[in-house]
């Protein structure tokens, strides 16, 4: 069929009761869906979690003994590609609390004095810019100790733009039950790579004394030296934990983020509660970088 303006319509045109009706033809897709069930989201009233490899909010995350893993190296800075990291690193060494050790007695690789982190360094200061993150995910794939991750949290906003600059006490994972506190030194015998390999399960009876005799009242202390004595399990990641007013159905993702989080812990190594705190090398048999973060980016 061809009119005067060449118009040609794909689909032959209605006749009789069928072109008669035909202007209100498309209410009949309104009608049809009135009666079916509604698919919108009751937000902010109930939380819906996205799903697991959702890039929300960044997290530093710690060690099983509470030590931060972020080492301040600064190549999640220089990897972000919108200029939204900040990060100034530091030397434990220089930490005030091993202010009265004696010169050079700190070796940078040495397991005793306070620490923040294992090994030389720390993240001093880290900040991100959440007004230029485009929640690429460059920052955690440089990252080289699996420091940083990105949570499931997608509630990000604020009233001013210094508020956006989210800070490290703003992004540093809460410490588990059973985590000591930092600073504290470095488990005995261990060095930084024991850390990275995941073979530090727990604080130990000399770390919780050394808190003790300097941090007499810290919180962390009771639950820390029950994990040290055997008592009780070691504390398992928090990283990618849903967060705990997820909506219904969401009960099984948050399991199955916790599987994946927690693949170090002495539960998931088939070790008991009185597992000992540092795992005996077995060289050959761990994941070199392996960590909770890799299966959940
Ligand atoms: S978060 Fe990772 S990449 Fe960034 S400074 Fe810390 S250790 Fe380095």
């Amino acid at each position: 069929m061809h009119d005067e303006t060449g118009y040609q319509p794909l689909r032959p045109q209605a006749k009789g009761l069928g072109e008669f009706l035909a202007p209100v033809a498309g209410f009949g897709v309104t009608f049809a869906s009135m009666f079916k069930p509604a698919v919108t989201e009751d937000y902010p009233r109930k939380k819906v979690a996205p799903q697991r490899r959702y890039h929300g909010r960044h997290q530093l995350n710690r060690y099983a003994d509470g030590l931060e893993k972020c080492i301040g190296c600064e190549l999640c800075a220089w990897a972000c590609p919108a200029d939204a990291i900040y990060v100034e690193g530091a030397s434990n060494a220089d930490l005030p609390e091993n202010a009265d050790a004696p010169q050079g007695a700190l070796a940078a690789d040495s397991p005793e004095g306070a620490h923040i982190s294992p090994g030389e360094r720390y993240g001093r200061v880290y900040q991100i810019n959440y007004l230029r993150c485009i929640f690429c995910g460059l920052c955690i794939e440089a990252c080289p100790t699996r420091a940083l991750t990105m949570s499931n949290d997608y509630e990000l906003a604020g009233n001013s733009r210094e508020g956006m600059i989210y800070e490290k006490q703003d992004l540093l994972a809460p410490l588990s039950e059973g985590m000591l506190a930092a600073p504290h030194p470095m488990a005995e015998g261990t060095t930084d790579t024991d850390y990275y390999r995941g073979d530090v399960l727990g604080a130990t009876q000399a770390q919780v004394d050394w808190v003790r005799e300097r941090r007499p009242d810290d919180e962390t202390l009771a639950a820390a030296e029950a994990v040290a004595a055997g008592k009780q399990a070691g504390p398992a990641s928090r990283q990618h934990e849903l967060r705990p007013d997820a909506g219904p159905g969401e009960a099984e993702k948050a399991a199955g983020a916790a599987a994946v989080g927690s693949v170090h812990s002495p539960e998931a190594a088939g070790a008991g509660a009185t597992a000992p705190v540092v795992r005996a090398a077995t060289p050959g048999t761990a994941e070199p970088g392996g960590d909770a973060g890799r299966g959940v980016r």
